[in-house]
C-alpha cells in the first residue's frame, strides 16, 4: 500500500514510521508513506500557500495552486483513493478502514491548516472525512489516525487476523472484557467462567458481555444491532 500526505507538517508523520505495530509495518514494506510539502510548490518569492478569504472574514484559506500543483506531481497507481481531510465530511467508521485497506493500492491525504480549503480544491478528492464532530487546527492526525486504522489492517501488520474480527466495531458490538493474571487483584476478581477451562460457557459469556456493554454504553449501535436481526 503505498501512502501519500500533502501536508505542511510533514515532520508530524514521523512518529507513525518510528513506533510500535505500524512502525513496524513500514519498516518491513508492507506500507510505504510519502509526504509532499505544497510549500515546495508554490511559485512567487514568499512561497506562499495561504490568503485572505474573498468576502471577507477570519482566518487564513489554502489556495489552490501549490495544492493542484503538489497533486499533479503525485504517481497514479491504477488503484488510488484520494481523501481529504475536513470536519464537513463523512464520519469516519472501521467499515471505511476496511474498504480502503482491501480495495486500493494507493491512498492520497489532502490535510487542510488554517480556515481550510479553497473550495476549488474539493474536487480533487473522492471521499472527505470527519473523524468526528470537533475541530482540531490540520488535517495532520486526522490523516495519521486513518493511516494507522488502514496499515493495521493490511495483512502482516498484525499478528493474527482472528484478533482483528472479533474487536469491536468490526460488528456492531462491542468487544467483550478481557483478564490477565493475577486472578485477583486489591479485591477484583477474574470472573470465574474465564477459568473454568470450558469453552462453549466462556463463548456464550463472552457473548452476554458484548451484548451487555453495547446496550448500556452504546445504545445507537445496540439499536442497529437488534434491527439487523442477528
Ligand atoms: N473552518 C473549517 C475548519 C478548518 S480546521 C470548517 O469549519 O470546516 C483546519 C483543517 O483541519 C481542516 O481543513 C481539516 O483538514 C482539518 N480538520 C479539523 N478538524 C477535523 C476533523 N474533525 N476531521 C478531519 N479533519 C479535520
Amino acid at each position: 500500500m503505498r501512502l501519500d500526505v500533502l501536508t505542511l507538517a510533514p515532520e508530524t508523520f514521523a512518529p507513525l514510521l518510528n513506533f510500535g505495530v505500524i512502525g513496524r509495518a513500514f519498516a518491513a514494506g508492507i506500507a510505504e508513506l510519502h509526504t509532499h510539502n505544497p510549500r515546495d510548490y508554490a511559485t512567487d518569492n514568499y512561497r506562499k500557500v495561504d490568503d485572505e478569504p474573498y468576502g471577507g472574514g477570519a482566518g487564513m484559506v489554502l489556495k489552490p495552486e501549490p495544492i493542484y500543483a503538489a497533486f499533479e506531481a503525485l504517481p497514479v497507481l491504477p488503484k488510488r483513493r484520494v481523501l481529504l481531510m475536513s470536519p464537513q465530511g463523512q464520519p469516519l467508521v472501521q467499515a471505511d478502514l476496511v474498504r480502503w485497506a482491501t480495495d486500493y493500492d494507493q491512498l492520497v491525504f489532502l490535510c487542510g491548516h488554517y480556515e481550510g480549503f479553497d473550495e476549488r480544491i474539493r474536487p480533487l478528492a473522492d471521499e472527505e472525512i470527519s473523524i468526528g464532530d470537533f475541530v482540531l487546527t490540520g488535517g495532520e492526525l486526522p490523516a495519521a489516525t486513518t493511516i494507522n486504522g488502514v496499515v493495521r489492517l493490511l495483512p502482516g501488520t498484525v499478528g493474527t487476523a482472528a484478533s482483528l474480527d472479533e474487536e469491536s466495531h468490526s460488528t456492531l458490538l462491542l468487544e467483550h472484557p478481557h483478564y490477565t493474571r493475577p486472578a485477583t487483584f486489591r479485591g477484583m476478581e477474574v470472573p470465574a467462567v474465564l477459568r473454568s477451562g470450558d469453552h462453549g460457557a466462556i463463548a456464550r459469556w463472552r457473548a452476554e458481555q458484548q451484548q451487555q456493554r453495547t446496550r448500556e454504553r452504546r445504545p445507537d449501535l445496540w439499536q442497529r444491532w437488534t434491527e439487523s436481526g442477528q
